[in-house]
């Protein structure tokens, strides 16, 4: 069996813990504990084949700079992740995408495998990007989803998606 390592970045208070454990254990939390940083296994049917997913849920994005940067060089497959009420926190996003393109050594974000997660769908009005976003610049060409931890939309595609997109680059490569 294949394990294939997924790691959630993003900004803190954008749903990464939230969104992993409603993947893994199919549950939901009003309070994680923010400075949790931890890992979790999945197995997942991709392609007909069963595979093992092991997600790191990171915590603390300034602090912890050279954690993340182990996390990074050992994942194979990456959940950006934003808050749909936050613009910053999509901002947030841009210094983590040069981390990944510095520490994996490419000029492209599309040559990794990356799935960028608009989060917190459920809040409707409150969402500041609008409901046709799609993103351009360094995401132009990156699988773009929106989820929902809360209500649970979106979330085992998320996970899936990206773990068939890291299938499919191997075999053209
Ligand atoms: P993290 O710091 O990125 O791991 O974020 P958390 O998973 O701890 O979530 C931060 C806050 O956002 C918590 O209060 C969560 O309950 C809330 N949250 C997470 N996902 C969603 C979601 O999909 N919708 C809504 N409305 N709130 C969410
Ligand atoms: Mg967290």
């Amino acid at each position: 069996m294949r394990s294939i390592r997924i790691c959630v970045l993003g900004a803190g208070a954008v749903g990464k813990s939230s969104i992993t454990v409603r993947f893994v254990h199919g549950s939901f939390y009003e309070n994680y504990d923010p400075t949790i940083e931890d890992s979790f296994t999945k197995l997942a049917e991709i392609d007909g084949k069963t595979h093992r997913l092991q997600i790191t849920d990171t915590a603390g994005v300034e602090q912890m700079m050279t954690l993340r940067e182990s996390v990074i060089r050992e994942s194979h497959a990456f959940l950006l992740v934003f808050a749909l009420d936050n613009p910053s926190t999509f901002n947030d996003l841009l210094p983590i995408v040069e981390d990944i393109k510095r520490i994996k050594d490419t000029d492209g974000i599309r040559r990794i495998p990356v799935l960028l997660c608009g989060n917190k769908v459920d809040l409707g009005f409150e969402r500041v990007f609008p409901s046709n976003f799609q993103p351009s610049g360094v995401f132009k060409g990156v699988k773009y989803l929106e989820t929902s931890a809360k209500l649970k939309i979106g979330i085992e595609e998320a996970f899936l998606d990206l773990a068939k997109i890291y299938m499919d680059q191997r075999r053209v490569r």
